[in-house]
């Protein structure tokens, strides 16, 4: 069988202000800060990555940074519109009174079967944290959460569409996904070999408004494929199904293509590797500010225009 996508890779949200969207995603929600960037493309702005202890693909969650009150975004259609995290379904009763003991709000809800807690980030970006049995992934326990409670990645990616069946065809012809379920106006799809971290949820809804960038929205789902060759295959695939696919881009830690799903979703794909610790040892993630090598000649510059960020501590055990 040729190789093809296997599920998510990252999600890529925008937020207002760094510091406290570091500190609710490693301090509340007990992530690992894994790699602190700047933006590719406007180095005084950074861009953070959180994840698990190794930043896995499908547990990576990043940020690019607008601060101010114009920079606001609207959560609507032709946007990912929820961050879903997979967690034991055990452990959904530790998340309610972490939650309540450090003053976050949130209700419980179920869908799929499955229990639910719906809170929201400090950009009022919605968070879910999904009660899963069987998934097999490791969380990070070096931060603040206990591993055996921890986050394991994301267990879906949520789009919110006007109508969903150009969405549908791309999943299925040309990206290999497979239906799983359908509830209401939700339906799942799977990826790969399936299960939490390989899904994504369809949500159609043609009353609301057109989504707009800006703090507190999702920007964009990267989708994980093994390896360049796949990645490439994938390309040509879509371009020969009339999609516009940017060329290949380097990432330092993954290489991308990037196209708007027939919904506008701006949708990614990325490789698995060099991965994270290509330029920093796996002890050391996130420590120190890394940038891309055409701004390293004016590096002294840009650590003078971003602000200082309190890093976390990891416990070492
Ligand atoms: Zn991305």
């Amino acid at each position: 069988m040729n190789k093809s996508i296997t599920g998510i890779h990252h999600i890529t949200a925008i937020a207002g202000d760094p510091q406290a969207n570091l500190d609710f995603y490693t301090g509340v929600l007990g992530l690992r800060l894994i790699k602190r960037t700047v933006n590719f493309d406007d180095p005084s702005a950074y861009h953070l990555y959180y994840g698990d202890e190794t930043g896995t693909p499908g547990s990576i969650v990043t940020f690019f940074y607008w601060p101010g009150h114009s920079a606001r975004g609207r959560i609507g259609s032709g946007q990912s519109t929820a961050f879903t995290f997979s967690t034991p379904v055990e452990s959904i009763g530790y998340w309610e009174e972490r939650l309540g003991r450090l003053g976050v709000d949130f209700r419980r809800v179920t869908r799929f079967g499955e229990e639910t807690l719906q809170l929201d980030d400090p950009d009022h970006l919605p968070i879910e944290i999904v009660g899963v049995s069987g998934d097999e992934r490791t969380g990070w326990g070096g931060g603040d959460v206990p591993a055996e409670h921890a986050l394991k990645g994301f267990h879906t990616a949520e789009l919110t569409l006007h109508a969903a069946e150009g969405t549908e065809r791309l999943l299925l012809d040309e990206m290999h996904f497979r239906p799983v379920r359908r509830e209401g106006n939700r339906s799942r799809f799977e990826a790969g070999p399936g299960g939490s971290g390989r899904y994504v949820d369809l949500v159609v809804d043609p009353s609301i408004p057109s989504g707009l960038d800006g703090a507190g929205t999702i920007h964009h789902v990267a989708w994980s494929v093994p390896d360049d060759a796949t990645e490439v295959r994938l390309r040509e695939k879509f371009l020969a199904a009339g999609h516009q696919v940017s060329p290949v881009i380097d990432r330092d830690y993954f290489h991308s293509i990037y196209y708007r799903e027939p919904g506008r979703v701006l949708f990614e794909v990325a490789t698995e590797q060099p991965g994270f610790t290509i330029d920093e040892s796996l002890d050391q993630l996130g420590a120190s500010l890394r940038l891309p090598k055409r701004y390293e000649p004016v590096r002294g510059q840009i650590e003078k225009i971003l602000p200082p960020l309190r890093i976390p501590e990891i416990k070492t055990s």
